[in-house]
């Protein structure tokens, strides 16, 4: 392996400076003190307890920590070892997997696993143990870590992986940045021959027919993912389009990467997601021509939605909440048509509504989310207590037939029903930093910080 990296990548933090700090899902805005990890001689925490950041795209309150101070792990960017031989990479903690995806695939290497956005860093992948549109053959991202190592507020340092310190690995994976600060991960990477992705995209009409056709493709596709039509009824409820992709061949050649990307400047003073709106696109990119066999680049197929930098603001100054949910296989087709009733009956969804089968390869994490069975992920604009009301609905709906909500979108899930569905919580609090909280750790489990450092 060639290796660029110092010995000793991390020994301090900056000193701290008061930021107002917002999730994806721009809820709430808290002044927060923030410190960037950097090199240096190792100082005291603080002030208050602390929470490490990663580059901010979870949704709720998962990475927010208005009790103390966020721990920037953005500075620790550095890719440590590559070998292009085997696929195998080490890299800082705070580096963000685009800038991975930059480094290996001119190699013919890829992430093994991919979420929706490639704007989030190694840290914040494992502590979320993130899944892609190939969970169903790869399962999730810690599946894919060989080690890494944390550092804990007494200045421990632990190397961990799946056959070596595995309760620290299976805390820390999915463990919500509470067992401390992670400092640098090491992960298998995927062979491939090109940057192409050969994809199939199928119209469907109706649930019973995603069901039909996600159960035909898993087998043949490692990528697949649906979009639905989460406003239409009746007999065309759950209609929608299915992706399904491989990497592509090597003699299918992808045309050329686009360069270009949106921004959305400033936040409109109401969001532009509404009924009429998500109606409209609705019905226009359901009718769209579906081209039944293309060979795409890789970006637009895994991060369609980062081709526009804070896409997050179209929603205006009252943010937005994300559901996700995931059902048990046996009563998923029937949750699914339930919650899809509720959702169109409410009539304000937006047009970002994702529905995919997990398999059923185990999660590494003590409180990892995915698990086998359908996963529904949608935006909801915050309309305030009728926004309310229907992830109220959604969440019963959700634990009445035995699922789970996911932390890294959650704003508001009920502390029943997070301990109804992450019964091993308890064991992550034993090995939870006594220096390390995070809001949402408050919200579901009622427990305040004890102490913070200094
Ligand atoms: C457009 C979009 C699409 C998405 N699609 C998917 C998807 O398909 N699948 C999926 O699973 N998720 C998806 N997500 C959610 C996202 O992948 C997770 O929320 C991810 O954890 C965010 O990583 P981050 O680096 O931004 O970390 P943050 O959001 O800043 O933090 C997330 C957690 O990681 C912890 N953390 C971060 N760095 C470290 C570190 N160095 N050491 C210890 N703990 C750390 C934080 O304390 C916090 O608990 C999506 C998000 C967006 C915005």
């Amino acid at each position: 392996m060639d290796s660029n990296s110092p010995e000793d990548p991390l020994g301090g933090f900056s000193s701290s400076t008061r930021r107002d700090h917002r999730p994806w899902g721009r809820l709430q805005k808290r002044a927060t003190d923030v410190r960037e990890i950097r090199e240096g001689p190792v100082e005291p925490y603080g002030p208050g307890p602390v929470l490490t950041y990663g580059n901010g795209r979870s949704y709720g309150d998962s990475c927010m920590n208005g009790r103390g101070t966020l721990l920037d792990a953005r500075p620790l960017n550095r890719i440590l070892d590559f070998d292009p031989a085997s696929g195998v990479l080490r890299a800082e903690a705070g580096t963000l997997l685009g800038d991975v995806l930059s480094h290996v695939v001119p190699h013919g290497w890829f992430l093994p696993v991919s979420p929706g956005t490639r704007w989030i860093t190694l840290g914040g992948a494992v502590a979320n143990d993130v899944h892609g549109k190939n969970h169903h053959v790869a399962g999730t991202f810690g599946r894919h870590v060989r080690r890494l190592e944390l550092l804990r507020s007494d200045a421990r340092r632990i190397v961990c992986g799946p056959d070596l310190e595995a309760e620290w690995f299976a805390a820390t994976v999915g463990g919500l940045g509470l067992t401390g600060t992670m400092l640098w991960v090491e992960i298998q990477l995927i062979p491939i021959a090109n940057r192409g992705i050969a994809v199939r995209t199928t119209r469907f009409g109706s649930l019973s027919e995603f069901f039909e056709i996600s159960k035909e493709s898993g087998g043949d596709y490692a990528y697949t993912v649906s979009w639905i039509d989460c406003l239409a009824r009746g007999a065309n409820l759950g209609r929608g389009r299915f992706m399904a992709g491989n990497h592509a061949s090597p003699e299918e050649q992808p045309p050329r990467p686009r360069s270009r990307r949106l921004d959305v400047f400033i936040a409109p003073p109401l969001s532009v997601i509404n009924r009429w709106s998500v109606r409209l696109f609705n019905a226009v990119y359901h009718r769209a021509p579906a081209a039944a066999h293309a060979v795409v680049d890789y970006e637009p197929f895994f991060y369609p939605l980062d081709a526009v930098s804070r896409w997050n603001r179209i929603y205006g100054p009252r943010g937005f909440f994300q559901f996700q949910c995931v059902v048990p296989p046996e009563v998923g087709e029937d949750a699914m048509r339930e919650l899809l009733t509720q959702i169109g009956d409410h009539g304000e969804a937006s047009f970002l509504v994702v529905l995919k089968e997990f398999g059923d390869l185990p999660s590494p994490g003590l409180l990892s989310f995915p698990r086998a069975g359908p996963t529904l992920a949608l935006d909801f604009p915050n309309r305030g207590s009728s926004t309310l009301r229907l992830l109220e609905t959604l969440e019963r709906i959700t634990m009445e037939a035995g699922g789970a909500l996911y932390p890294a979108k959650d704003a508001c899930m009920s502390p029943e029903s997070f301990r109804g569905s992450y019964p091993r919580w308890e064991e992550l609090e034993r090995r939870r930093d006594p220096a390390y909280i995070s809001d949402f750790w408050c919200r579901v489990t009622g427990i305040e910080p004890a102490r913070g450092p200094t």
